[in-house]
Protein backbone atom coordinates (compact mmCIF):
# COMPACT_ATOMS: atom_id res chain seq x y z
CA UNK A 1 0.00 0.00 0.00
CA UNK A 2 1.17 3.28 -0.91
CA UNK A 3 1.35 6.27 1.19
CA UNK A 4 1.67 10.11 1.03
CA UNK A 5 5.51 9.45 2.54
CA UNK A 6 6.41 7.15 0.01
CA UNK A 7 4.97 9.59 -2.95
CA UNK A 8 6.86 12.66 -0.94
CA UNK A 9 10.21 9.90 -0.55
CA UNK A 10 9.83 9.39 -4.85
CA UNK A 11 9.24 13.10 -5.89
CA UNK A 12 12.24 13.82 -3.38
CA UNK A 13 14.47 10.98 -4.89
CA UNK A 14 17.65 12.61 -6.58
CA UNK A 15 18.69 10.06 -9.23
CA UNK A 16 21.87 11.82 -9.82
CA UNK A 17 21.15 12.34 -13.44
CA UNK A 18 20.79 8.87 -13.88
CA UNK A 19 17.16 8.25 -15.88
CA UNK A 20 14.38 6.74 -13.37
CA UNK A 21 11.79 4.51 -15.17
CA UNK A 22 8.38 4.72 -14.11
CA UNK A 23 5.71 2.17 -14.93
CA UNK A 24 1.90 1.97 -14.25
CA UNK A 25 0.13 -1.33 -15.07
CA UNK A 26 -3.36 -2.33 -14.67
CA UNK A 27 -3.84 -5.70 -13.47
CA UNK A 28 -7.48 -5.88 -12.83
CA UNK A 29 -8.85 -9.06 -12.46
CA UNK A 30 -12.68 -8.36 -13.86
CA UNK A 31 -10.71 -6.93 -17.66
CA UNK A 32 -7.41 -8.73 -17.86
CA UNK A 33 -5.65 -12.15 -17.25
CA UNK A 34 -2.09 -12.70 -16.25
CA UNK A 35 -1.29 -13.32 -19.41
CA UNK A 36 -3.00 -10.25 -20.89
CA UNK A 37 -1.23 -7.65 -18.36
CA UNK A 38 1.77 -9.51 -18.73
CA UNK A 39 1.23 -8.66 -22.76
CA UNK A 40 0.25 -4.85 -22.25
CA UNK A 41 4.17 -4.71 -20.31
CA UNK A 42 5.76 -6.49 -23.01
CA UNK A 43 4.22 -3.77 -25.21
CA UNK A 44 4.92 -0.95 -23.32
CA UNK A 45 8.74 -2.34 -22.83
CA UNK A 46 9.55 -2.32 -26.30
CA UNK A 47 7.54 1.18 -26.97
CA UNK A 48 9.54 2.64 -24.45
CA UNK A 49 12.71 1.24 -26.09
CA UNK A 50 11.95 2.34 -29.09
CA UNK A 51 11.36 5.57 -28.06
CA UNK A 52 14.39 5.59 -26.06
CA UNK A 53 16.24 4.96 -29.54
CA UNK A 54 14.67 7.68 -31.12
CA UNK A 55 15.85 10.30 -28.94
CA UNK A 56 19.10 9.22 -29.44
CA UNK A 57 20.10 7.40 -26.15
CA UNK A 58 23.84 6.27 -26.08
CA UNK A 59 24.63 2.80 -25.69
CA UNK A 60 24.96 3.81 -21.56
CA UNK A 61 21.58 4.99 -21.39
CA UNK A 62 20.08 2.18 -23.44
CA UNK A 63 21.96 -0.80 -21.14
CA UNK A 64 20.59 0.95 -18.04
CA UNK A 65 17.42 1.56 -19.38
CA UNK A 66 17.50 -2.86 -20.46
CA UNK A 67 18.23 -3.08 -16.78
CA UNK A 68 15.61 -1.29 -15.38
CA UNK A 69 12.68 -3.15 -17.98
CA UNK A 70 14.37 -6.19 -16.99
CA UNK A 71 13.63 -6.01 -13.63
CA UNK A 72 10.40 -4.85 -14.29
CA UNK A 73 9.34 -7.38 -15.99
CA UNK A 74 11.09 -9.93 -13.89
CA UNK A 75 8.97 -8.85 -11.27
CA UNK A 76 5.73 -8.49 -12.78
CA UNK A 77 6.41 -12.33 -14.23
CA UNK A 78 7.71 -14.09 -10.88
CA UNK A 79 7.46 -11.96 -7.77
CA UNK A 80 3.94 -10.28 -7.66
CA UNK A 81 1.36 -12.05 -7.23
CA UNK A 82 -2.18 -10.07 -8.20
CA UNK A 83 -4.70 -11.74 -5.45
CA UNK A 84 -7.42 -9.04 -5.34
CA UNK A 85 -4.55 -6.05 -6.56
CA UNK A 86 -5.93 -3.82 -9.72
CA UNK A 87 -3.24 -1.61 -10.34
CA UNK A 88 0.78 -1.58 -10.16
CA UNK A 89 3.32 1.19 -9.90
CA UNK A 90 6.68 0.44 -10.49
CA UNK A 91 9.99 2.57 -10.02
CA UNK A 92 13.52 1.75 -10.85
CA UNK A 93 16.61 3.11 -11.15
CA UNK A 94 19.05 0.24 -11.07
CA UNK A 95 22.02 2.31 -11.55
CA UNK A 96 21.49 4.19 -8.56
CA UNK A 97 19.95 0.69 -6.45
CA UNK A 98 16.52 2.16 -6.74
CA UNK A 99 13.72 0.50 -6.49
CA UNK A 100 9.88 0.63 -5.25
CA UNK A 101 7.01 -1.19 -5.69
CA UNK A 102 3.37 -0.48 -4.67
CA UNK A 103 0.44 -2.60 -5.17
CA UNK A 104 -2.57 -0.77 -5.43
CA UNK A 105 -6.28 -2.00 -4.79
CA UNK A 106 -7.20 0.44 -7.72
CA UNK A 107 -7.02 -0.02 -11.74
CA UNK A 108 -4.74 2.36 -13.22
CA UNK A 109 -3.88 3.42 -17.25
CA UNK A 110 -0.92 1.93 -18.46
CA UNK A 111 1.95 4.29 -19.06
CA UNK A 112 5.93 4.41 -18.74
CA UNK A 113 8.13 7.15 -18.64
CA UNK A 114 11.72 7.58 -18.91
CA UNK A 115 12.77 10.84 -16.94
CA UNK A 116 15.49 11.98 -14.35
CA UNK A 117 12.96 12.07 -11.91
CA UNK A 118 10.12 9.47 -10.75
CA UNK A 119 6.79 10.77 -12.38
CA UNK A 120 4.18 10.16 -9.62
CA UNK A 121 1.30 12.23 -11.13
CA UNK A 122 -1.06 9.41 -11.71
CA UNK A 123 -0.37 8.00 -8.23
CA UNK A 124 -0.86 11.20 -6.80
CA UNK A 125 -3.88 11.72 -8.65
CA UNK A 126 -5.57 8.06 -7.47
CA UNK A 127 -4.75 8.85 -3.81
CA UNK A 128 -6.24 12.59 -3.64
CA UNK A 129 -9.43 11.59 -5.97
CA UNK A 130 -9.93 8.34 -3.32
CA UNK A 131 -8.89 9.92 -0.34
CA UNK A 132 -8.87 8.25 2.88
CA UNK A 133 -12.30 7.45 4.60
CA UNK A 134 -13.48 5.95 7.98
CA UNK A 135 -16.39 4.49 8.85
CA UNK A 136 -17.45 4.58 12.36
CA UNK A 137 -20.53 1.71 13.18
CA UNK A 138 -21.94 1.70 17.10
CA UNK A 139 -25.02 0.04 18.77
CA UNK A 140 -25.93 0.01 21.94
CA UNK A 141 -22.85 -3.10 23.39
CA UNK A 142 -20.38 -2.41 20.64
CA UNK A 143 -18.06 0.11 18.26
CA UNK A 144 -16.40 -0.98 14.88
CA UNK A 145 -14.25 1.01 13.16
CA UNK A 146 -12.97 0.91 9.33
CA UNK A 147 -10.49 2.64 7.43
CA UNK A 148 -10.80 2.74 3.34
CA UNK A 149 -7.52 3.71 1.60
CA UNK A 150 -7.24 3.74 -2.08
CA UNK A 151 -10.14 1.73 -2.71
CA UNK A 152 -9.17 -0.85 -0.32
CA UNK A 153 -10.57 -1.51 4.11
CA UNK A 154 -9.11 -2.35 7.10
CA UNK A 155 -11.24 -3.08 10.05
CA UNK A 156 -9.31 -1.05 13.09
CA UNK A 157 -9.42 -1.67 16.70
CA UNK A 158 -12.58 -1.23 17.77
CA UNK A 159 -14.80 -1.71 21.70
CA UNK A 160 -17.19 -3.90 23.15
CA UNK A 161 -19.08 -2.30 26.59
CA UNK A 162 -21.40 -4.73 28.83
CA UNK A 163 -24.19 -2.90 28.92
CA UNK A 164 -27.36 -4.85 30.01
CA UNK A 165 -30.34 -4.93 27.77
CA UNK A 166 -33.80 -2.57 28.92
CA UNK A 167 -36.11 -3.71 30.83
CA UNK A 168 -39.74 -4.94 29.24
CA UNK A 169 -42.63 -2.76 29.78
CA UNK A 170 -44.85 -4.22 32.35
CA UNK A 171 -42.16 -6.22 33.99
CA UNK A 172 -42.51 -7.05 37.54
CA UNK A 173 -39.75 -4.80 38.95
CA UNK A 174 -42.79 -2.28 39.61
CA UNK A 175 -41.80 1.33 40.64
CA UNK A 176 -38.22 -0.33 39.93
CA UNK A 177 -38.16 0.11 36.22
CA UNK A 178 -37.86 3.75 35.53
CA UNK A 179 -34.39 3.52 38.33
CA UNK A 180 -33.28 0.88 35.81
CA UNK A 181 -33.97 2.15 32.71
CA UNK A 182 -32.24 5.26 33.65
CA UNK A 183 -29.25 3.65 34.78
CA UNK A 184 -29.31 1.77 31.65
CA UNK A 185 -29.66 4.83 29.40
CA UNK A 186 -26.69 6.00 31.39
CA UNK A 187 -24.51 3.25 30.79
CA UNK A 188 -25.59 3.60 27.08
CA UNK A 189 -24.06 6.84 27.32
CA UNK A 190 -20.74 5.77 28.55
CA UNK A 191 -20.37 3.28 25.98
CA UNK A 192 -20.95 5.94 22.89
CA UNK A 193 -18.54 8.71 24.68
CA UNK A 194 -16.28 5.50 24.69
CA UNK A 195 -16.92 5.00 21.28
CA UNK A 196 -16.38 8.68 20.54
CA UNK A 197 -13.33 8.95 22.09
CA UNK A 198 -11.81 5.67 20.29
CA UNK A 199 -12.90 7.44 16.90
CA UNK A 200 -11.06 10.55 17.98
CA UNK A 201 -7.93 8.24 18.85
CA UNK A 202 -8.31 6.04 15.31
CA UNK A 203 -8.80 9.79 13.24
CA UNK A 204 -5.67 11.40 15.42
CA UNK A 205 -3.67 8.74 13.88
CA UNK A 206 -5.25 7.79 10.37
CA UNK A 207 -6.24 11.85 9.32
CA UNK A 208 -9.24 10.52 7.58
CA UNK A 209 -10.62 13.15 4.99
CA UNK A 210 -14.07 12.49 6.08
CA UNK A 211 -15.75 9.80 8.32
CA UNK A 212 -19.28 7.66 7.71
CA UNK A 213 -21.35 6.84 10.41
CA UNK A 214 -22.93 4.03 10.67
CA UNK A 215 -24.67 2.14 13.49
CA UNK A 216 -28.29 0.90 15.28
CA UNK A 217 -31.21 3.73 14.86
CA UNK A 218 -31.32 3.85 18.41
CA UNK A 219 -28.01 4.91 19.24
CA UNK A 220 -26.87 6.81 16.14
CA UNK A 221 -28.62 9.95 17.05
CA UNK A 222 -26.64 10.32 20.18
CA UNK A 223 -23.11 9.41 18.82
CA UNK A 224 -24.26 12.18 16.80
CA UNK A 225 -24.87 14.39 19.22
CA UNK A 226 -20.79 13.41 21.41
CA UNK A 227 -18.83 14.02 18.33
CA UNK A 228 -16.06 16.58 18.87
CA UNK A 229 -16.73 19.68 16.62
CA UNK A 230 -13.37 18.19 15.18
CA UNK A 231 -14.52 15.18 14.37
CA UNK A 232 -18.04 16.31 13.10
CA UNK A 233 -16.82 18.44 10.55
CA UNK A 234 -15.26 15.60 9.25
CA UNK A 235 -19.12 13.27 8.91
CA UNK A 236 -20.22 13.20 5.39
CA UNK A 237 -22.87 10.75 5.45
CA UNK A 238 -24.72 7.45 7.12
CA UNK A 239 -24.10 3.91 5.82
CA UNK A 240 -27.51 2.51 6.43
CA UNK A 241 -28.20 -1.35 6.86
CA UNK A 242 -25.15 -2.25 8.32
CA UNK A 243 -25.44 -5.02 10.92
CA UNK A 244 -23.42 -4.96 13.97
CA UNK A 245 -21.94 -8.30 12.28
CA UNK A 246 -21.43 -6.81 8.57
CA UNK A 247 -18.39 -7.87 6.51
CA UNK A 248 -15.61 -5.40 5.68
CA UNK A 249 -16.95 -6.12 2.31
CA UNK A 250 -20.17 -4.96 2.98
CA UNK A 251 -19.18 -1.73 5.28
CA UNK A 252 -17.26 -1.35 1.42
CA UNK A 253 -20.03 -1.50 -0.27
CA UNK A 254 -22.37 0.89 1.02
CA UNK A 255 -19.97 3.16 2.68
CA UNK A 256 -18.45 3.92 -1.21
CA UNK A 257 -21.71 5.09 -2.79
CA UNK A 258 -21.64 7.80 0.17
CA UNK A 259 -17.94 8.25 -0.61
CA UNK A 260 -18.28 8.91 -4.24
CA UNK A 261 -21.25 10.96 -3.55
CA UNK A 262 -19.09 13.13 -0.93
CA UNK A 263 -16.19 13.51 -3.04
CA UNK A 264 -18.13 15.91 -6.10
CA UNK A 265 -19.67 17.85 -3.14
CA UNK A 266 -16.35 18.47 -0.94
CA UNK A 267 -14.68 19.25 -4.83
CA UNK A 268 -17.36 21.90 -5.60
CA UNK A 269 -17.12 23.12 -2.07
CA UNK A 270 -13.20 23.26 -2.41
CA UNK A 271 -13.72 25.43 -5.77
CA UNK A 272 -16.47 27.90 -4.04
CA UNK A 273 -14.34 28.29 -0.98
CA UNK A 274 -11.34 29.34 -3.39
CA UNK A 275 -13.74 31.78 -4.94
CA UNK A 276 -14.68 33.35 -2.22
CA UNK A 277 -11.26 34.48 -0.83
CA UNK A 278 -9.60 34.93 -4.16
CA UNK A 279 -9.07 38.78 -5.40
CA UNK A 280 -6.12 40.78 -5.03
CA UNK A 281 -4.43 40.36 -1.44
CA UNK A 282 -7.02 37.51 -0.75
CA UNK A 283 -6.36 33.61 0.35
CA UNK A 284 -7.63 32.00 -3.36
CA UNK A 285 -6.17 31.83 -6.73
CA UNK A 286 -7.86 30.66 -9.79
CA UNK A 287 -5.01 30.49 -12.69
CA UNK A 288 -2.54 28.75 -13.11
CA UNK A 289 -0.10 31.38 -13.32
CA UNK A 290 -1.21 33.01 -9.81
CA UNK A 291 -1.36 29.78 -8.69
CA UNK A 292 2.57 28.88 -9.48
CA UNK A 293 3.41 32.21 -8.19
CA UNK A 294 1.73 31.48 -5.14
CA UNK A 295 3.58 27.85 -4.74
CA UNK A 296 6.90 29.33 -5.25
CA UNK A 297 6.20 31.26 -2.08
CA UNK A 298 5.20 28.31 -0.53
CA UNK A 299 1.58 29.58 0.66
CA UNK A 300 -0.60 26.72 -1.21
CA UNK A 301 -2.69 25.39 1.97
CA UNK A 302 -4.38 23.43 -0.56
CA UNK A 303 -3.40 22.83 -4.50
CA UNK A 304 -6.52 22.42 -6.93
CA UNK A 305 -5.63 20.35 -10.05
CA UNK A 306 -7.63 19.73 -12.87
CA UNK A 307 -6.95 16.23 -13.57
CA UNK A 308 -7.30 16.67 -17.35
CA UNK A 309 -4.86 19.44 -18.06
CA UNK A 310 -0.77 19.49 -18.84
CA UNK A 311 0.78 22.64 -19.92
CA UNK A 312 4.52 22.68 -20.87
CA UNK A 313 6.22 25.87 -19.62
CA UNK A 314 9.49 27.54 -17.75
CA UNK A 315 11.38 27.72 -14.82
CA UNK A 316 13.68 30.39 -13.98
CA UNK A 317 17.48 29.58 -13.88
CA UNK A 318 17.65 32.75 -11.41
CA UNK A 319 15.09 31.90 -8.77
CA UNK A 320 13.57 28.74 -9.60
CA UNK A 321 9.63 30.32 -10.54
CA UNK A 322 7.77 28.51 -12.79
CA UNK A 323 6.11 29.66 -15.40
CA UNK A 324 3.57 29.05 -18.20
CA UNK A 325 3.50 31.83 -20.52
CA UNK A 326 6.15 35.01 -21.16
CA UNK A 327 9.66 34.95 -22.54
CA UNK A 328 11.14 36.10 -18.69
CA UNK A 329 10.59 35.06 -15.30
CA UNK A 330 7.59 37.39 -13.79
CA UNK A 331 9.41 37.21 -9.94
CA UNK A 332 12.86 38.46 -11.28
CA UNK A 333 13.01 39.19 -15.18
CA UNK A 334 15.75 36.33 -15.80
CA UNK A 335 14.98 35.36 -19.27
CA UNK A 336 17.28 32.34 -19.18
CA UNK A 337 14.93 29.71 -18.02
CA UNK A 338 14.54 25.60 -17.91
CA UNK A 339 12.06 23.81 -19.86
CA UNK A 340 9.08 21.96 -17.96
CA UNK A 341 7.43 19.63 -19.66
CA UNK A 342 4.35 19.68 -17.89
CA UNK A 343 4.09 22.97 -15.26
CA UNK A 344 0.82 21.25 -13.78
CA UNK A 345 3.15 17.77 -12.63
CA UNK A 346 5.87 19.87 -11.85
CA UNK A 347 3.58 22.27 -9.46
CA UNK A 348 2.00 19.12 -8.01
CA UNK A 349 5.54 17.42 -6.84
CA UNK A 350 6.33 20.69 -5.49
CA UNK A 351 2.82 20.93 -3.38
CA UNK A 352 3.82 17.52 -1.95
CA UNK A 353 7.18 18.41 -0.95
CA UNK A 354 5.27 21.67 1.02
CA UNK A 355 2.80 20.10 2.78
CA UNK A 356 -0.03 20.78 0.84
CA UNK A 357 -3.10 19.45 0.11
CA UNK A 358 -4.06 18.19 -3.14
CA UNK A 359 -6.90 17.62 -4.83
CA UNK A 360 -7.79 16.62 -7.93
CA UNK A 361 -11.26 17.41 -9.47
CA UNK A 362 -12.74 16.47 -12.81
CA UNK A 363 -14.32 18.33 -15.94
CA UNK A 364 -16.20 20.78 -12.96
CA UNK A 365 -13.49 22.74 -13.14
CA UNK A 366 -14.12 24.58 -16.28
CA UNK A 367 -17.25 25.96 -15.92
CA UNK A 368 -15.82 27.92 -13.10
CA UNK A 369 -12.77 29.55 -15.33
CA UNK A 370 -9.90 27.95 -14.02
CA UNK A 371 -7.69 26.79 -16.62
CA UNK A 372 -5.08 23.99 -14.69
CA UNK A 373 -4.46 25.17 -11.22
CA UNK A 374 -6.22 27.03 -8.45
CA UNK A 375 -5.33 27.04 -4.64
CA UNK A 376 -6.51 28.01 -1.20
CA UNK A 377 -3.51 30.28 0.50
CA UNK A 378 -2.15 29.96 3.98
CA UNK A 379 -1.20 33.81 3.54
CA UNK A 380 -1.73 36.39 0.64
CA UNK A 381 0.68 37.04 -1.51
CA UNK A 382 2.99 39.91 -1.86
CA UNK A 383 1.92 42.31 -4.63
CA UNK A 384 3.40 41.11 -8.10
CA UNK A 385 5.14 44.43 -9.00
CA UNK A 386 5.98 45.44 -13.22
CA UNK A 387 9.99 44.28 -12.96
CA UNK A 388 11.96 46.42 -14.60
CA UNK A 389 15.37 45.41 -15.61
CA UNK A 390 18.01 48.13 -13.93
CA UNK A 391 19.72 49.85 -16.36
CA UNK A 392 23.25 48.60 -14.70
CA UNK A 393 23.83 46.24 -12.16
CA UNK A 394 23.78 47.38 -8.34
CA UNK A 395 27.11 48.54 -6.58
CA UNK A 396 26.48 45.77 -3.90
CA UNK A 397 29.95 46.88 -1.89
CA UNK A 398 28.84 50.24 -1.00
CA UNK A 399 25.93 49.36 0.58
CA UNK A 400 28.07 47.51 3.00
ZN1 LIG B 1 13.27 34.43 -11.60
Amino acid sequence: MVTWHDVRELVEYDSKGSPVVSLYLNVDGSIRSPIKYAEVLHQLVRSVRTEQAALGADETACAALDADLAEITRFVGAEFNRESWRGLALFSCRDQGFWRAFRLPHAVADTVQVCHRAYVRPLVELMSTLGRSMVAFVDRRAARFFCIDLGSITELEGLQDDVPGRVRVGSTYGVADSKIEHSIDEQIRRHVQHAVEHLDRHVTHYQPDRIILAGSPDVLPQFRRLLTNGLARLVVGEAHGLMAIAKPDDVFSEAMETIRRSRSAEDATAIRRIREVAGPGGLGVLSTDATLRALFFGAVYELVVDGAVTLTGHRCVSCGRMYAEGCACPECGESRVEAVDDVIESAVELAITQDARIRFIGPESERIGMDGLGALLHFPLPQAAAYVRPAREPDMGSQR
